[in-house]
């Protein structure tokens, strides 16, 4: 809209929106059909790397310097891949997610050692609704290349897998643009990380190009597999993001070739951070030194068995019958052992954000916490502590500042040279989803606000002026009363700051009427209407509340 608004403008810009949208909820929901919103995950990128000056990440440097920076992101527990994956996409922890591996354990009957299962249907693993999910479901198209936890998702338009399918849309479009053939799909696992990281951005440039989605999740993992075998911030490990930043720039390229960075949004981000070990250690070998597993002829039996996510450890009682007395058991076998931190028992799992094994058949029995320079292992023989002679993992608790992850935005509504500070991993979803005009309810995170206002300010620069007018009102006096209408809310941003008594049966009611009255002492002719057309667009946690009383 043009700059040029006189005051009879603005106001019929508002009466248009609340006349044009008999359910508010439209006007604050003002999907952006034209928007695409690339993110691109660095799997095992660490936010402390980025503090590096020797790091050769020119593009990254450039998307942060011209868009908003985390200092860092905080992943979830565990601080392995397909949770914090999924975490970004659904914006809640594994207790409610409730992926707690890079794939679904599926318990033997029997007392057989538990098994993690990568290929099943996301619908049987996520249990949250993602933000791809609702894109589709409001008529965005949606694409993934080498997302997580994402197999045969019914709402994704455009992919090209971690496995990819010869037979595939994308995949037959590469083959016959001579980008790869057929062969080399089919034995795609046999190949290097480097090349596959490589075929995938490709199949990101020509979804981009062709497509033109609104939303594409893209994982790349070469970093993670190098800071593994070699170590984070190793020669290794710089030559390894120096590959990664030359994939996000082909990726900026093409969206200014195409014409599409003039309303696309770049999110890159990292799944978890990354530790040095020099020590492993084998819960398993305790286990059967205590005769609580044993190696039959053809498998192994066992009461209890340990699976390691590197940095901590999740114990599984397979006996049913002996699981009080074995949990006992187990904690006070595993206390105090060399490099065993801490083992934390179902009572803690709420505040770590895992799920207890009541609501999920994915939850563990304890959880173990490894010292730093320590890693779990699963292996139940040799000795109990091996050395690692170089090295590095993650899945160490989600508070260790060398777990943090990075976060950067640039592009369509993202304002320039944002320093942005510790932020959530579950914060990207409702971010993306602002974006996107979409609305995520019932998530852990929030939508950023910097990015956020931003995005709305320029949604409709007629309402500048209402909003310079109003803002300190809605910051100091109303917002955070209204937000007192969910639990998470409040957990979110505090304690409710507002005068006036909020009940139970009309949340956010009061407040509304305070700020309406105080609009009309100042002249502004407003009613409760004009509340859900002017608000949507001002500051972020208005947006919450008049959506809450709308419902
Ligand atoms: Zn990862
Ligand atoms: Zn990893």
């Amino acid at each position: 809209m043009k700059r040029r608004a006189t005051l009879l403008r603005w106001q019929c810009a508002i009466a248009m929106i609340v006349f044009a949208a008999p359910a508010f909820l439209h006007a604050q929901t003002k999907m952006q059909k034209g928007r695409t919103v690339v993110v691109i995950s660095l799997d095992g990128f660490p936010a402390y790397a980025l503090d590096d000056p020797r790091l050769p990440i020119p593009t990254l440097r450039k998307l942060a310097r011209e868009g908003a920076i985390a200092a860092s992101m905080r992943p979830v527990n565990p601080t392995v891949t397909w949770p914090n994956h999924t975490a970004m996409v659904t914006g809640v922890d594994a207790s409610e997610h409730q992926v707690l591996f890079n794939g679904l354990l599926t318990r033997p009957n029997g007392g057989g050692r538990p098994s993690i299962e990568p290929w099943r249907d996301k619908e049987l693993m996520v249990h949250a609704p993602t933000i791809y999910d609702i894109a589709h479901q409001a008529g965005l198209t949606t694409a993934q290349v080498d997302w997580v936890a994402i197999y045969r998702a019914k709402t994704i338009t455009w992919q090209f897998p971690e496995l990819p399918d010869p037979k595939g849309l994308i995949e037959r479009e590469m083959i016959a643009a001579g980008t790869v053939t057929a062969e080399q799909l089919r034995t795609f696992e046999d190949s290097s990380q480097a090349w596959q990281d490589q075929i995938w951005t490709d199949a990101a440039a020509e979804i981009l190009e062709k497509h033109r989605p609104n939303l594409l999740l893209f994982h790349l993992l070469t970093l993670d597999d190098t800071n593994h075998e070699y170590g984070p911030m190793s020669a290794a490990s710089f030559t390894a993001m120096a590959s990664l930043d030359s994939r996000v720039k082909q990726i900026l390229d093409v969206l200014e070739r195409t014409g599409l960075s003039r309303n696309a949004t770049l999110i890159i981000v990292s799944d978890h951070g990354f530790r040095t070990v020099k020590h492993r250690i084998h819960p398993n070998v305790l286990l059967r030194e205590k005769g609580l597993l044993s190696e039959g002829p053809s498998q192994s039996k066992a009461d209890a068995w340990v699976l390691s996510e590197g940095g901590t450890a999740v114990v599984y009682v397979t006996n049913p019958n002996r699981k009080v007395e074995l949990v006992a058991e187990l904690r006070r076998i595993l206390t105090g052992a060399e490099g065993v931190d801490r083992v934390y028992g179902v009572e803690d799992f709420p505040k770590l954000g895992l799920p207890v094994p009541a609501l999920s058949d994915q939850a563990p029995d304890l959880v173990l916490a490894a010292t730093p320079d320590y890693m779990f292992s699963n292996e139940s023989e040799g000795d109990f502590v091996t050395q690692v002679a170089v090295g590095g993992t993650h899945g160490y608790l989600n508070t260790d500042p060398k777990m943090q992850a990075i976060f950067i935005a640039w592009g369509a509504g993202i304002p320039r040279g944002i320093h942005l500070n510790h932020i959530s991993n579950l914060d990207v979803a409702p971010t993306i989803a602002a974006l996107l005009g979409l609305k995520m309810n019932q998530v852990g995170g929030h939508a950023i606000q910097q990015i956020v206002k931003h995005e709305l300010v320029n949604d409709s620069r007629k309402l500048q002026q209402v909003k310079k007018r109003w803002r300190w009102r809605i910051e100091s006096r109303y917002c955070r009363a209204m937000v007192v209408n969910t639990a998470r809310q409040r957990n979110q941003l505090g304690t409710p700051a507002c005068s006036r008594p909020v009940t139970e049966e009309r949340p956010g009611l009061e407040c509304a009427h305070a700020v309406l009255r105080s609009a009309r002492n100042q002249g502004y002719p407003a009613n409760i209407s004009d509340m859900h057309g002017l608000l949507p667009l001002d500051w972020g946690c208005i947006r919450e509340t008049i959506v809450v009383n709308a419902l």
